[in-house]
């Protein structure tokens, strides 16, 4: 085999075996790991940081072992998830017997004094209360009736998983995905990332699908809409309060007062942390599981591999961007860069070595839970779902519904084209 113009071959300083690696990629020792991390992040500062690291790594090599045997699969949730959720509810009790108590002394105290407290007491609560999410306001938004083929394909997908189907879709510039509710009647939202969409093959969106509907089919929404409402309450607890810096004497009589009520916030929301730090990492291998039966097992698993080289495609995207600013391709107009952006990206997506997804997975050993506490490690969350025995796909899709389902997201690739384009590409 001749040598391609990216291809280069180098003497591994440590073990001096031969290396053959793409130059466009991180070049490494398949023998002996050398060179295989070199970006290797910075450890966490400050004991919160490094006992939440600590405390996810512990969790986290547990549970893999378990999910990786089949097992601590039978229920939905674990006594973290329910103590977790016991917690929220109490904080949120709380809220309502602020709210209760100033009503209270609004009508014992008409016209006097007390009323003004229970003014106060209100004012405290609404500061308090659990926020509704609102639909995104950049960005395309989509509803039934804008894309039927593609609300066609995520309802066959939800049944598959053993829910319903969105309300709306969202379209954003992400290398990711993500599902939440909305609004009092608590619609659901599923928001698509294009960069992630784009470079993913029919069967790896449906796992992708899968994935997401499965955190509604598994109660991972609900549960985490009232965890995270709990935890900004108990940060507006703790803003409250926090003792004054350089205070004044009547601050420092407040401070006196509030210092074990501080303590006591503090110590519900590290609690509360560590309880969803848990039941999220096991919710993801959960709904894995989940994509893997809609999409096939090895779907699911070519979706793992896709999210694994994440950061190349926002290379690939910052590149583009960059070119833009210089004006490199003024040949091209804008909108003729922005149609063809997506076609680049799955080009270079595809031309990632298996050498890079081996080394990536080797990073992701050695980095172990440290990178991101509330997300599984992707080579464990591919590991899992290769464990247990593989699944054929529930759903499967055509041609024609692939391309139907093109031409319904066609006004939104190139919108966030163009968004991408002219306002770069973070990170
Ligand atoms: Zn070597
Ligand atoms: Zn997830």
């Amino acid at each position: 085999m001749g040598i391609t113009a990216d291809e280069t071959v180098q003497v591994c300083p440590q073990c001096g075996s031969d290396i053959r690696g793409d130059a466009r990629f991180t070049v490494w020792c398949a023998a002996c790991d050398w060179n295989v991390d070199p970006q290797k992040p910075e450890a966490e500062h400050g004991l919160p940081a490094r006992t939440r690291q600590a405390a996810a790594h512990r969790y986290g090599a547990r549970l893999a072992a378990d999910m990786a045997s089949g097992g601590e699969l039978r229920a939905r949730r674990d006594v973290a998830a329910v103590l977790a959720c016991v917690c929220a509810v109490l904080v949120h009790g709380l809220t309502l017997l602020v709210t209760a108590l100033g009503i209270r002394w609004i009508i014992s105290g008409w016209g006097g004094v007390p009323m003004a407290g229970g003014l106060l007491l209100l004012a405290l609560a609404w500061s308090l209360r659990p926020r509704l999410g609102t639909l995104p306001q950049d960005g395309p938004v989509l509803h039934r009736a804008d894309a039927p083929e593609l609300f066609a394909l995520i309802d066959d997908v939800a049944e598959a998983v053993g829910t319903r189907g969105v309300d709306t879709v969202a379209v954003d510039a992400d290398i990711n995905a993500g599902v939440t509710t909305y609004g009092l009647r608590r619609r659901r939202l599923l928001t698509l990332g294009l960069p992630l969409w784009e470079v993913l093959t029919p069967a790896q969106r449906i796992a992708l699908l899968g994935h997401e509907l499965g955190h509604f089919s598994n109660g991972d929404v609900r549960h985490g809409t009232l965890v995270a409402s709990a935890h900004r309450s108990l940060a507006a607890w703790a803003y409250y309060l926090a003792p004054a810096h350089n205070p004044s004497p009547v601050q420092f009589f407040v401070s006196v007062v509030c210092f074990v009520p501080w303590l006591l916030v503090r110590g519900v929301m590290l609690t509360l942390d560590r309880l969803t730090l848990r039941a999220t990492q096991r919710a993801e291998y959960l709904a894995d599981r989940l994509a893997g039966r809609a999409a096939s097992t090895e779907a699911a698993v070519q979706l793992m591999d896709r999210l694994l080289i994440s950061d190349s495609a926002a290379t690939v995207l910052r590149r583009e961007v960059s070119r833009q600013a210089r004006g490199s391709h003024r040949t091209q107009g804008a909108d003729d860069r922005a149609h063809g952006l997506w076609d680049r990206l799955v080009t270079s997506m595809d031309s990632v070595p298996e050498a890079e997804y081996e080394r990536l997975r080797r990073v992701g050993a050695r980095r172990g839970h440290s990178v991101d506490a509330t997300h599984p490690p992707t080579h464990l969350r591919r590991a899992c779902l290769l464990a247990v025995e593989s699944v054929a796909p529930t759903v499967v899709v055509g041609e024609d519904r692939t391309r139907r389902i093109g031409v319904e997201l066609a006004d939104a690739r190139t919108l966030v084209a163009r968004q991408i384009l002219r306002d770069g590409f973070p990170g």
